[in-house]
């Protein structure tokens, strides 16, 4: 179980996204993908834009990224976030078009490309969110 009790939950059971989260509850980070080109699918989509196909999966990327930008939140919007609190959007190194929202304890020392590391937040049981973390 995690520190942080009562967090919203995401919908798991989504068409479009429980492959992700199912991926992460095994503390996997995956992106979905296209099976017959290989491109990244981010946000996930059902069909590839690229070329066309329908055949779609889920690809583990690597578990590093940098801050790509952020913002402190001062006043708290929600109990199971205290304020003050630092809304991340981190870009993948495998890939940085490929972006996450995440979220760190309090206010710490951020700058563009500032190195983070997947942490994976246990919510509940079966419900695993992937976080991130300032990378050693
Ligand atoms: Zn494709």
């Amino acid at each position: 179980m995690t520190e942080q009790m009562n967090r919203p939950l995401p919908v798991t059971d989504d068409e479009e996204t429980a492959g992700f989260w199912k991926a992460a509850t095994g503390e996997r980070l995956v992106v979905r993908s296209c099976n017959s080109c290989s491109l990244f699918l981010h946000l996930p989509k059902s069909y590839c834009h690229h070329c066309g196909s329908w055949d779609v999966g889920w690809r583990e990327v690597g578990p590093t990224g940098s801050v790509y930008t952020w913002t402190v939140l001062m006043h708290s919007i929600h109990p199971s976030f205290p304020a003050p609190c630092t809304i991340v959007l981190v870009q993948l190194d495998e890939d940085p078009a490929i972006r996450f929202v995440g979220y760190l304890d309090g206010t710490p020392e951020l700058a563009s490309g500032t190195p983070v590391r997947v942490r994976f937040e246990h919510v509940e049981p079966g419900v695993t969110v992937p976080q991130w973390e300032l990378a050693e």
